[in-house]
Formats: structure tokens, C-alpha cells, sequence
């Protein structure tokens, strides 16, 4: 039963995945929530909406589910039905398009080569660099798939993605994206590859669909610090920012998107995402229809540009910057009625399910 205390509602700063959750998971155990944003809309990152065509877009970036969690899986499957989607990648490289993460095909056509499964492992054998240990992005990719490659896929984009020098950066980068000798041309490898069947936002207003949950938009939690009558707040925003900057600012890479629609065009590319690695200014083109399965006869597309100003997307990895980090966590640590959960909070790459896996463990923490 929840105590006297616990009987003013717990604030929760952020209606992403990690605030989100962690409401419902409170709510549940008997508690009241009030969640607040400062964005106009509930799901952070993850929001999905119908543009003005009438196609249903990701406004910051694609987002495609995939987990080996099965457990993960089965929670999220309270709040909404899926569709099967595996997301595939091509990457532009001297105007011909290859199957990226880099895999047997890539290989054949780059090369003009006609590799069985066990060619391709001797190929990656004779043309690998080793670097031992790999520190860095670079000592990765270089002990992997050997120079010539790194420079067709990944020296260029990693500048572009980053502000920096694939040997600036640590070598967990570049783990999430592996060369293959066989075929497999999906993106990622997860048991569990899906989408919701009516998009992330309406999976986030059945999450928060509860009447001990209340949900306050275009409230910037700078603006009420201190106010709110609570004696527990949840925090998923950039930990610097609650700490008021006091220390220099771990840096994030931030991102532009362009969006487009073009009428009367089916399909705009092949697969879900094109990267362009070494031209433009943009990183990469996703066409929505691709991920969602939507028919229209229009289709809708997001070009992206990695830029160090504007929101904090991802969290730049490199050591110096999460010493900067464990610094804001020693701080938090003192505060025992703060829980510092999500992406921003804790200044780390996190996919979804990561997020949604680890919030139900924070709300237990709070529920003792
Ligand atoms: P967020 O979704 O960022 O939510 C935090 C919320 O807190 C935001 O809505 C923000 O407005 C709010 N907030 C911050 N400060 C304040 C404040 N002071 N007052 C009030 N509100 C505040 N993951 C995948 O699994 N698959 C993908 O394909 C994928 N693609 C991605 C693409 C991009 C470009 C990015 C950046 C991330 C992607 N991710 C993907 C990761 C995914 O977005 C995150 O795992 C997830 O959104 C994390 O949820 P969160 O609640 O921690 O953070």
C-alpha cells in the first residue's frame, strides 16, 4: 500500500520511454503521477505524427524496434499491437548503392567478386589491419574490414555523424555495426524486429492512459524547480541541466531534419534508410513508408544533418566526456528523492529497449 508520503503524486520530468514507464510502473503500485514535458507532445524522441499529406512520419528520426528481450517485448505488448519490420541500410559509395553493415554482397558487388561465406571470411582475413587492443572507432573497423573499406564507409561518415576522427572516438561505436561474411543485409540482428501497428505516439497515450497519471505539456522543469508539492521526482533530462551546468557540459551531438513529401511518388528509394557516406551535407535519407508499411500514393522522407548545436541527441563517447559524466553522477547520488533514469539522465547511448527494460527497476527503487 503506498505511505502517506507516496500519496502526493511523484514527478516525473520527461514523457519519453523512461518517464513514460516508469509513471505506469508507479501508477500501478498504487501511487499518482504527474508526468510533465517541455515539448509540445508526449513519447520524447520516439514521437510519430501524420504530416500534412497524410503520411505518418518520425519528426526526430526513424525509429525501428528491436530487441532480444523477450520480456521487454511482451511488456510494450500491453499498450500496442506490431507489425513486423526489419530495417535495412544502403550505403552510397562512388554513386552505386551497397547493402550496409557491410556483408558478402557488399563485397561481391564492390569488387566484382563472386565470394562464397568462406571467401568472404578469407577476404576480411587478408585485408584487415589488426589492431590490438581496439581502442578506438578506428582500431575497430580497421581490424575488421582493412583500410580500403574503412575509407569507403566509415572515415567520411564518421566525421560527418560525429565532429570528429573515427581514432577520437571509443571503439563501442563502432561495435553496433559489424561486417558479415554471409548475406544477411538487415540492419540489426535482434530476435525481435517490429513497429507499432499505429505508431509510437498512440503506443505512448495507452501507457499513460491511467487516471492516476496526469500528463502536463510545454512545462519546462527549470521553471517549476522546487514547486511542485512531491516528495520524490524522476528525472530523464540532460543530468548537467539539473545540476545547473556547475560543471563544463558533457557534449552531444545534435541533428537537423529535413523533411519532405513528394506527391505522386510510390516509393522514393529502396529500402528504409540510404546513407551517403562520403557527399552532401546530409548523413542520411529514410523513407517512412518503408518502416511503417503505409500505402499512400505520395511518399514522405527526412534528410539529416549531424550538427554540434540544437537539441541533445547522442552523447559523444569518448573518456574524457563520461569522467564528465561520473562527476554529475557523484552529485546525483546525493540526492536521495531525485532517481536519474534515461538517456539524458544517465549520458548514454540507449536504444529503447534498453530504456524501457531498465525503468520498471528504477520505479521499484522509488516504491522500496
Ligand atoms: P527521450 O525520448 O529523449 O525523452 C526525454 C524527454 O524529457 C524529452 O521528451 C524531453 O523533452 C524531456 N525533457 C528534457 N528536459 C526537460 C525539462 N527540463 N523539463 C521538461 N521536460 C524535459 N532507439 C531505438 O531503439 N531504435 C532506433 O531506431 C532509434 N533511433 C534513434 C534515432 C535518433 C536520431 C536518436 C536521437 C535516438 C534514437 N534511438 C533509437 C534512441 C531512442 O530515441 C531512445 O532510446 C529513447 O528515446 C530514450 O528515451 P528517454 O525517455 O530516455 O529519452
Amino acid at each position: 500500500m503506498p505511505t502517506q508520503e507516496s500519496s502526493t503524486p511523484a514527478q516525473i520530468v520527461g514523457a519519453g520511454f523512461a518517464g513514460s514507464v516508469v509513471a505506469r510502473e508507479l501508477v500501478e503500485a498504487g501511487h499518482q503521477a504527474c508526468v510533465i514535458d517541455k515539448r509540445l507532445h508526449i513519447a520524447g524522441n520516439a514521437y510519430d505524427e501524420t504530416d500534412a499529406h497524410g503520411v505518418l512520419v518520425h519528426r526526430y528520426a526513424p525509429h525501428t524496434f528491436h530487441t532480444n528481450g523477450g520480456h521487454i517485448f511482451e511488456y510494450l505488448s500491453r499498450f500496442t499491437e506490431w507489425l513486423p519490420y526489419e530495417h535495412r541500410v544502403l550505403g552510397i559509395v562512388d554513386g552505386k548503392r551497397y547493402p550496409f553493415p557491410i556483408n558478402r554482397n557488399t563485397l561481391n558487388q564492390l569488387y566484382d567478386m563472386d565470394l562464397d561465406e568462406s571467401g568472404a571470411e578469407a577476404f576480411f582475413e587478408r585485408v584487415r589491419e589488426p589492431r590490438e587492443p581496439a581502442l578506438t572507432r578506428e582500431d575497430v573497423v580497421l581490424n575488421s574490414v582493412g583500410r580500403d573499406l574503412y575509407e569507403k564507409f566509415f572515415l567520411n561518415h564518421t566525421r560527418k555523424q560525429w565532429g570528429l576522427d573515427a581514432s577520437e572516438l571509443k571503439a563501442g561505436v563502432a561495435a553496433r555495426i559489424p561486417a558479415r561474411s554471409n548475406i544477411d543485409d538487415r540492419y540489426f540482428t535482434d530476435t525481435l524486429q517490429v513497429i507499432p501497428k499505429h505508431g509510437y505516439t498512440q503506443l505512448f497515450e495507452n501507457i499513460l492512459d491511467q487516471p492516476n497519471i496526469t500528463v502536463e505539456l510545454e512545462v519546462d522543469f527549470e521553471n517549476i524547480r522546487g514547486e511542485a508539492k512531491t516528495s520524490r521526482t524522476v528525472y530523464t533530462g540532460p543530468i548537467d541541466a539539473y545540476f545547473k551546468y556547475c560543471f563544463s557540459r558533457p557534449p552531444y551531438r545534435s541533428l537537423r531534419f529535413e523533411h519532405g513529401h513528394l506527391p505522386n511518388v510510390a516509393h522514393y528509394q529502396k529500402v528504409g534508410t540510404v546513407n551517403y557516406p562520403n557527399d552532401h551535407a546530409y548523413a542520411s535519407i529514410t523513407e517512412f513508408k518503408h518502416l511503417t508499411g503505409q500505402r499512400h500514393t505520395g511518399t514522405s522522407i527526412v534528410r539529416e544533418y549531424p550538427q554540434e548545436d540544437g537539441p541533445p541527441y547522442y552523447p559523444i563517447p569518448r573518456a574524457e566526456n563520461e569522467a564528465l559524466f561520473k562527476r554529475h553522477e557523484e552529485l546525483a547520488r546525493q540526492e536521495p528523492n531525485i532517481t536519474f533514469v534515461g538517456r539524458l539522465a544517465q549520458y548514454r547511448y540507449y536504444n529503447m529497449d534498453q530504456v524501457v527494460g531498465a525503468a520498471p527497476a528504477a520505479a521499484k527503487r522509488i516504491i522500496g
